[in-house]
């Protein structure tokens, strides 16, 4: 859940990135474009040098050359020639003072002095016109050649410059065009790569944080493992592997209720060896050990059920707890108990009752019900192990009747 969680944040952040760069790589061309626009019509808008020069070639040709041509044929009158002509002079003054002062390379200064030298020489020769006027000469005198002439060579040396500029024009837009592509595959390229290096890195993440999210999960199963192992070594006895008096605190108190809520019947066997301290005097308490382990063995190959439980209580004393089993049915396992016992064939030549091993079993047996007093199965079995050893040991003394004294008591004693 955790992991989902971290992935989900991980791919979050990774799509937040993803989105931030492509809205980078968008914004960036979409200004790139918006620049490339406003360039492109610097060189070929209203801005280029090439109006300025054009305006004065139209000012030579339509306003001085046609004036010159009316005059000349009486067709306005001189202060009108005069007047036309000498605005037409400031006009053509203003616009290349303003061509001027667009930024010009070293070497097209020369030219430029020179077709300024020729401007400023074509105006005089109409402002000489206007002075001719001004004594009073005849304008039917004028020379239309000389007019066409002076014309013909500014329009010369000004549509040089004209050609210039629109191949200047022409060469910087093929210059700008190619570093603007070259810039848009700059940024496309680092924007990829970027992009690439994200996903690559994100990848690499995901990737460790799934190999360590493994071996967590791996780790928790090895530790619930131990776990149990260690809460099972907690509730088993070393030496002969049966439960232990701490797991038979848990385990009766569970099974009383359990039966107390069923009214179901519920049994339980104090069984304690016989003669057992004089076996260890006897055979020595390493072997005393061993025959601890041989009498559980046969007490858990007789109970096998899962409702069986057998617990070593201490020293040389067993407990068994089962339920749904009648008086008569617990009178038969608890002679059982004793004949498998006995039957192991563990010598034991100090006893005083039989040649081998036996056993002695108290056994305290009801249906329970909600007065039932949950020490009483206990004290009632511990008073019938004590009767069994009283009659003689090697069999078992069972008691129905759970009441502070007790009437019915069966016994038995081996021969
Ligand atoms: P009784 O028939 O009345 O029960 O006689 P008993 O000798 O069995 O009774 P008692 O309680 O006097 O002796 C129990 C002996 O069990 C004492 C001890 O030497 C022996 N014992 C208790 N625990 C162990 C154990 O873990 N290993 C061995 N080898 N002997 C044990
Ligand atoms: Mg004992
Ligand atoms: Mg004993």
């Amino acid at each position: 859940m955790e992991t989902l969680k971290l992935r989900g944040k991980l791919l979050f952040i990774f799509i937040i990135i993803t989105v931030g760069l492509v809205v980078v790589g968008v914004m960036g061309t979409i200004n790139l474009k918006s620049m490339k626009k406003n360039l492109d019509s610097l060189y070929f808008g209203s801005l280029v040098p090439v109006t300025e020069l054009n305006k004065i070639l139209q000012t030579y040709h339509r306003t001085l050359g046609s004036t010159l041509y009316k005059a000349k044929n009486a067709q306005i009158s001189p202060d009108e020639v005069k007047s036309r002509i000498k605005s037409a002079i400031e006009s053509i003054e203003k616009e290349w003072e303003s061509y001027e002062k667009h930024f010009k390379r070293d070497y097209e200064l020369g030219y430029i002095e020179y077709a300024a030298f020729e401007i400023k020489a074509a105006n005089s020769y109409f402002s000489s016109a206007v002075e001719s006027i001004e004594n009073g000469s005849d304008m039917k005198n004028l020379s239309l050649s000389s007019v066409e002439n002076r014309i013909s060579h500014i329009h010369q040396v000004v549509n040089k410059l004209i050609t210039y500029e629109v191949d200047v024009a022409k060469y910087e837009r093929k210059n700008f065009l190619a570093l603007y592509e070259a810039l848009l595959m700059k940024v496309g390229s680092i924007l990829v790569l970027v992009i690439f290096g994200v996903t690559v890195i994100s990848f690499y993440v995901f990737k460790s944080i799934q190999s360590d999210q493994t071996s967590l999960e791996i780790f928790a199963k090895k530790l619930k493992i131990a776990n149990k192992k260690l809460e099972n070594a907690s509730y088993t006895d070393s030496l002969t592997e049966l439960h232990n008096r701490r797991y038979f605190n848990l385990v009766y108190d569970r099974e009383i209720k359990r039966a107390k809520r069923n009214n179901s019947s519920i049994t339980f066997m104090m069984l304690d060896i016989d003669y057992f301290k004089q076996y260890n005097d006897t055979y020595g308490h390493i072997e005393g050990d061993a025959a601890l382990r041989s009498v559980a063995k046969v007490f858990k190959d007789l109970f096998k059920r899962p409702s069986d439980f057998v617990f070593r209580l201490g020293g040389e004393e067993f407990g068994v707890l089962f339920s749904e089993v009648d008086e008569e049915n617990s009178a038969i396992i608890a002679r059982n108990i004793c004949d498998a016992v006995k039957g192991c064939g563990i010598k034991h030549e100090g006893s005083k009752i039989n040649e081998f091993l036996t056993v002695s079993i108290g056994v305290a047996c009801c249906v329970a019900d909600e007065a039932l007093d949950d020490e009483v199965l206990i004290s009632k079995a511990d008073e019938m192990l004590y009767r069994a050893k009283e009659s003689g040991r090697d069999g078992y003394s069972i008691t129905t009747n759970i009441s502070v004294t007790t009437p019915h008591i069966a016994q038995r004693a081996s021969a």
